[in-house]
């Protein structure tokens, strides 16, 4: 049986099996790379991803201002909960997308049964 013609990190070759076909195994076949790659990278543009990002960035901006004094602590607390109601507002619109998107595919499940129901129907 083939092996994987790529080396592992540490140098020594890849000892996983592949087919006679093919050079690479999945891990290390480039053309998977550059997919994975590209799934990875559309996922961090994605928005609630983006708008994750920025809300973390503005928490530690936060902690450091009122760590150094810029920002009094009785104003950083006012803009914790600012923060806290963001983060539930995110919290929310994710679930919300998430319903939507089940909903969506038990609809599409249903609306498959009743045809397949009333094909046999058809057919008894
Ligand atoms: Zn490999």
């Amino acid at each position: 049986m083939a092996r994987c013609a790529a080396l592992k990190p540490d140098g020594t070759p890849c000892a996983r099996i592949v087919e006679a076909s093919q050079e690479y195994c999945y891990a290390h076949d480039t053309r998977h790379q550059e997919a994975r790659s590209r799934a990875a990278s559309k996922a961090a543009r994605s928005k609630p991803r983006r708008e994750l990002q920025a809300l973390r960035k503005q928490v530690s901006k936060l902690y450091d201002e009122v760590y150094s004094g810029e920002v009094e602590p009785k104003a950083g607390a006012v803009l914790t909960q600012i923060t806290n109601t963001q983060a539930r507002l995110l919290e929310l619109e994710r679930k919300l997308k998430e319903t939507e998107e089940l909903e969506e595919r038990i609809e599409t499940l249903e609306q498959a049964q009743q045809q397949g129901a009333g094909s046999s129907r058809w057919q008894a």
